[in-house]
């Protein structure tokens, strides 16, 4: 089973992400953590996307590509995948659909997760609180939440038309959220 999960900053994308991942019995893939483990071993990579990071904004797309595929291939290899965090605009998507549907990596189900607009930045704002990331301060947040709507919430229509994507109303608490989605993945 391949998951993808899409929603905007403060959705709840990692948390659920590794969740669902182990309630299925999958690889939890987070193209937001790859990163940051870049960022963090300041390797050649980190260093090149820190200040992009740091600002919210998108990092070039084969950098991410050539973080998120080998981790994606492993996955698809022991199972399965709930990958959050990549594709993040419409051109990504374009860019690996070929290639996943050449080597078997296509998610099974695209899962938007749904919350109202005002609740996102009063989450991320109770998160910074306890995970001190760089990028989660009112103005950075401001510009991330702007990114999604002009890159990312186009991928929405784009599954939609795809017939794979899935709504679910993620404003209430975690645990409800991932009932909803195991719902619709034993849906299918
Ligand atoms: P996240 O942890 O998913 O909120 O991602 C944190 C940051 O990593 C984003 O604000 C971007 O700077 C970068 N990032 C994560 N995924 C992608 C992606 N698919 N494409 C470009 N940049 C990304």
């Amino acid at each position: 089973m391949n998951v993808l999960l899409i929603g905007p900053p403060g959705s709840g994308k990692g948390t659920q992400g590794a969740v669902l991942a182990q309630r299925l019995g999958v690889l939890h893939i987070a193209a937001g953590d790859l990163l940051r483990a870049e960022v963090e071993q300041a390797s050649p990579v980190g260093r090149r996307v820190q200040a992009m990071m740091a600002r919210g904004e998108l990092v070039p797309d084969l950098i991410i590509l050539a973080l998120v595929l080998p981790a994606v291939i492993q996955a698809v290899d022991q199972g399965g995948y709930v990958l959050d965090g990549y594709p993040r605009s419409v051109p990504q998507a374009e860019l690996t659909r070929d290639l996943s549907d050449s080597l078997g990596l296509r998610a099974d189900l695209v899962v938007y997760l749904d919350v109202a607009r005002e609740e996102l930045m009063a989450r991320i704002l109770a998160r910074a609180a306890t995970e001190g990331r760089a990028d989660d301060t009112e103005e950075v947040v401001r510009h991330r939440l702007q990114v999604f709507e002009e890159a990312t919430s186009p991928l929405v229509a784009y599954y939609r038309e795809l017939g794979v994507l899935r709504v679910v109303d993620a404003n209430g608490p975690v645990e409800q959220v991932t009932q909803a989605v195991l719902a619709l993945v034993e849906r299918g």
